[in-house]
């Protein structure tokens, strides 16, 4: 089903989450199975194009699965999670690849799905001991949570939210680059929001600690999952107010002004970094 509405980075098409462990797993034909071995992802590949496995829950070798989820449906379509301690003659023939390799590989929603099951997969495995008592942890009847079965103290998957801004000046915006992007990519500020923090004072803080800059008129703009391991970036434009950019050395590698006809090599289109300088293009008609 189509959706009437749709924010950037949302699902396009329905998605129900099961978050009750407590019913049978539905054995449907055509199943996505998000299946996950040594942190990598088991996929398909038809005419030179990655998919993500579809089959009957019963076709991969029951013993080697060591967690099975049930996710919810997409599309009518029930969703598993499963991890494997070894690889079955039957998917052996399957590639593996990390998820980061699917993002733009494979359609937009089915590479969310892969994050949130790698996500619940995540905190499934760090989350087998209560950090309270260290008694064993289950699974939440109706929730997505797991309780201690000592002392009912209960964990959510991890979620860290990260802000992320461009900064602009009229015309031009500044950008930045860390040492580990590609070759002459620029890209909007980021940082971990810090416990206590609002977003707002996340972005000027983030801003001042990277360029030294002070900013004004801070608005909200979009947000994406980014499960890698279990961030939320959370988009904002903010303008320029005083002050000289002055790098931390220790984050970037350069941050300067852009002029709108003159910008760097951007992030993949499908980023919310891109997403941003998008905004500000199209504020200034290109
Ligand atoms: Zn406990």
């Amino acid at each position: 089903m189509q959706r009437s509405t749709s924010y950037p980075f949302a699902l396009q098409n329905e998605f129900i989450p099961s978050n009750s462990q407590s019913h049978d797993f539905p054995s449907l034909p055509n199943a996505y199975l998000f299946v996950f071995y040594k942190g990598k992802i088991l996929v398909t590949e038809n005419g030179g194009k990655l998919h993500i496995p579809t089959n009957t829950i019963e076709q991969f070798n029951q013993q080697n699965i060591i967690y099975r989820r049930f996710m919810g449906m997409y599309c009518n379509t029930p969703c598993y999670i499963m991890e494997l301690n070894e690889i079955s003659a039957y998917n052996e023939s399957l590639p593996r690849v990390n998820l980061r390799e699917l993002f733009g590989a494979i359609a937009d929603d089915l590479f969310s799905l892969a994050g949130k099951a790698l996500q619940i997969l995540s905190w499934h495995q760090e989350n087998k001991f209560c950090g309270k008592c260290a008694a064993p942890m289950t699974d939440h009847d109706d929730e997505l949570a797991k309780q201690c079965t000592a002392c009912e103290h209960i964990v959510y998957p991890r979620i860290s939210p990260v802000v992320i801004m461009t900064i602009e000046k009229g015309d031009s915006i500044l950008l930045g680059r860390s040492p580990h992007f590609p070759k002459g990519m620029y890209s909007p500020l980021a940082g971990f929001v810090e416990a206590g923090e609002t977003l707002e004072e996340a972005v000027i803080r983030e801003i001042h600690e990277e360029v030294d800059i002070e900013v004004c008129n801070i608005s909200y703009a979009a947000s994406q999952p980014w499960p890698f391991p279990h961030s939320l970036m959370i988009g904002f434009r903010a303008d320029y107010f005083s002050g000289k950019i002055s790098i931390d050395t220790n984050e970037l590698e350069d941050a300067r002004w852009f002029h709108v006809d003159n910008l760097p090599v951007l992030p993949s289109p499908i980023s919310i970094s891109r997403h941003l300088m998008n905004l500000f293009l199209h504020e200034h008609g290109r």
